[in-house]
């Protein structure tokens, strides 16, 4: 049985860099995946589908649906660790949806926890105007992101929050502190 866990947050809430760490401390039991990563890596690749992908990220548009439920699956299979994170999904309603289709079919994958690392607007925008990491890291393509981020979010925390899966984590302190936080939490629901 696969323990998931998906860690959701806002452009710049550093969701990524905080589940990195933890599958690096825990290289035994963890394993991460990053949506945003794993659909550059097929950018990068300079497939046809890479091509398509990228015009939705340049944007700051969110990727089809069924590219980044493909992506998900594919992930999740490839998993060869106990617990299984996944940043950057659901970013949708759809997203969220068909990921519990997903949980419903299989009978291998629980999902544990949603956390959601929150940012002020303000730091978001300081951190995200800050690393330039391409072409969405743009003033404008940034402003984007964030409506697209917050637009389906209160409907993914109610039904998540229903579940009793919901946990919010306060993304403005030290890297070290919200890591230590979220490893403590999947810690302990996962039994690691
Ligand atoms: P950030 O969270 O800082 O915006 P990400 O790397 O998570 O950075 O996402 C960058 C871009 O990748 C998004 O703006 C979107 O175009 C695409 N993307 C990432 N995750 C998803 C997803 N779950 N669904 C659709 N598109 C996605």
């Amino acid at each position: 049985m696969k323990k998931l866990f998906l860690i959701i947050g806002a452009p710049g809430s550093g969701k990524t860099t905080d589940a990195q760490l933890i599958a690096e401390r825990n290289p035994d039991k963890v394993v991460h995946y990053s949506t945003g990563d794993l659909l550059r890596a097929e950018v990068a690749s300079g497939s046809e589908l890479g091509q398509t992908i990228k015009s939705y990220i340049d944007n700051g548009n969110l990727v089809p649906l069924e590219i980044v439920i493909d992506t998900i699956k594919k992930a999740i299979e490839e998993a060869d660790r106990e617990v299984v994170l996944i940043d950057g999904f659901p970013r949708s309603v759809e997203q969220m949806e068909a990921l519990d289709q997903m949980l419903k079919n299989s009978g291998d994958i629980q999902l544990l926890g949603v956390i959601e690392v929150v940012v002020s607007d303000e730091t978001a925008k300081e951190r995200v105007l800050g690393r330039g990491r391409g072409a969405d890291d743009r003033e404008e393509v940034f402003y984007n992101r964030m409506k697209v981020f917050k637009e389906p979010l209160p409907a993914i925390e109610q039904f998540y929050t229903a579940q009793n899966k919901l946990i919010k984590v306060d993304g403005e302190r030290t890297i070290e502190e919200i890591v230590a936080d979220i490893e403590k939490i999947i810690k302990e629901k996962a039994q690691i």
